[in-house]
């Protein structure tokens, strides 16, 4: 082995960014982490001020730069929340609108009247995606169509579109690079995830000039080099994935049947299908879980809109509890709560449901129902939503065998051991919890040189614990069958 050497990876999530510095052991070197301001400017939409996500950005850089004085930096990875959108000015680099945020709603008339034209199949055949507000292109055309101007100016080729990744790249390298990686490019219902092209059919249906898109690249790639006077050094910038895609990759989840699932705000899983792009007979989206030196490795996702904001729920609405980790001590004095269900369904069910309309609901409350079981079977709820999810990634026929677990949820032993119960699988925690930031510098390292091939990156990957199902068979039967009960109920 080579002598130690440094990788830097940025993480601009929804809520905050953060930059860590890890050695080529996966060891923190550094880290820093700020929030920025939401807003939202009418019910169902959400957007971010480009500015403070730029300023957030280069500030936790600058600071893990700073704290991990001394360590000469190898190389850059940025991943991202994804599907939000940004269009900018390519002469003064300033953006035209704010982003539109992955959870806004306000193309969905414009997503149904494409449904009700009957061009889903079309889109999704292309994209691996439904129709939804959820991706980028029904924002892109929002921008163009009511900011002023936009339109022409975009079909003079003065704008770029970008997500996250790629504002923040154009940003880094002084306004040198417009580009994106094949992940984030997957999730913008522009781009053909089997030919790994924009697609021309597609920018017609969104009415998008192809000027605005970007180059995509491999998310190990030469993506330049950082200006120094964007975060005061000059670091090649290696790798680029969107968040649950570099979860998977953090996670080591490079041979096809390998699972991960994230518990942050909501819960994504994606399970790696190798080569085959698997079409989903079960509501579950097809995507680019990453593409290295030209070849893709495909993955099948499902996502829960709500997991840790229902125990946020319970904090900050209900004020039942203290604080989310007190989540695990009331469930373990409970135990399992076979009468009670709670259904989250806030925001409506994602997959396999896709049910926007749905909403959420307690059932089965008798005369000795207390906090405590509510408490209880909201943690629960969220094990259930991850079996529907591994139900229907089973019946599209990938079935794990072990499913490893990462976000702030998994801090909670009592869910981990539910969850392996409910799912009949073994739950696996790693040693390094930050899966999606240690997942980009990985692909960093990889392209730089560091690591030779993903199978040392998979040998750097260590295992915390296990946590094996002990569950009765039938008592998995009953509960579930309970859940299920509880899920028709709320469906509108
Ligand atoms: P994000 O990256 O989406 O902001 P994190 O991965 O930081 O989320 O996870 C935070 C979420 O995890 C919060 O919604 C919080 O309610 C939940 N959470 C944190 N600790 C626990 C715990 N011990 N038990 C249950 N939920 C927890």
């Amino acid at each position: 082995m080579t002598d130690n050497r440094y990788l830097m990876a940025i993480d601009q999530g929804t809520t905050s960014s953060r930059t860590i510095v890890f050695d080529r052991y996966a060891n923190v070197v550094a880290s820093a982490q700020q929030e920025f301001p939401q807003e939202y400017p009418q019910p169902g939409w959400v957007e971010h001020d480009p500015e403070a996500i730029w300023d957030s950005v280069t500030a936790v850089t600058a600071d893990a730069i700073k704290g991990a004085a001394g360590a000469e930096i190898d190389a850059l990875g940025i991943t991202n929340q994804r599907e939000t959108t940004l269009i900018w000015d390519r002469d003064s680099g300033k953006c035209i609108h704010h982003a539109i945020v992955w959870q806004d709603r306000r193309t969905a008339d414009y997503c149904r009247q494409l449904k009700e034209s009957g061009k889903e199949a079309m889109v999704a055949a292309k994209t691996g995606l439904r129709l939804d507000p959820y991706f980028s292109a029904t924002k892109v055309a929002w921008i163009l169509d009511n900011v002023n101007g936009a339109r022409a100016m975009a079909e003079a080729g003065k704008l770029a579109f970008g997500t996250i990744d790629c504002f923040l790249l154009w940003r880094l390298t002084g306004s040198r690079v417009h580009a994106t990686d094949a992940s984030n490019a997957s999730r913008t219902l522009l781009f053909n995830i089997h030919t790994q092209d924009w697609d021309e059919e597609l920018l017609e249906l969104f009415d998008v000039p192809a000027s605005l898109l970007p180059e995509v690249r491999d998310c190990a790639a030469d993506y330049g080099v950082t200006d120094k006077s964007a975060i005061g050094a000059e670091i090649p910038i290696c790798g680029i994935a969107g968040d649950q895609q570099a979860a998977l990759i953090g996670q080591a989840g490079f041979s096809a049947g390998m699972t991960k699932s994230t518990y942050g705000t909501g819960c994504f899983v994606i399970a790696n299908t190798g080569a085959n792009a698997l079409e989903s007979a079960n509501n579950l989206l097809t995507t680019v879980a990453y593409r290295l030196d030209g070849e893709v490795t495909y993955g099948l996702e499902g996502s829960i809109f709500v997991a840790g904001s229902a125990i946020q729920w319970l904090r900050d609405e209900l004020k039942v509890i203290e604080s989310a980790q007190a989540t695990e001590s009331i469930a373990s004095a409970t135990g399992i709560v076979d009468h009670i269900h709670v259904v989250p369904a806030f925001a409506g069910l994602g997959a396999p449901h896709w049910d926007p309309d749905a909403r959420g609901a307690i059932l089965g409350l008798s005369r000795d129902s207390g906090i405590d079981e509510i408490v209880t079977a909201t943690l629960q709820a969220v094990a259930y939503q991850t079996r529907d999810l591994v139900h229907a990634m089973s019946d599209d026929g990938i079935d794990p065998s072990i499913i490893r677990v990462d976000g702030g949820m998994v801090a909670n032993n009592w869910f981990l051991e539910f969850l392996a119960g409910i799912l009949g699988l073994p739950v696996e925690l790693p040693k390094n919890p930050e899966s999606t930031v240690l997942g980009a510098a990985w692909l960093a390292g990889l392209q730089c040189g560091v690591y030779a091939s993903t199978d040392e990156i998979a040998e750097l990957w260590a295992s915390d614990a296990v946590f094996a199902p002990q569950m009765p068979d039938e008592q998995r039967a009953v509960l579930y069958a309970g859940w299920q009960d509880a899920v028709r109920r709320v469906r509108s």
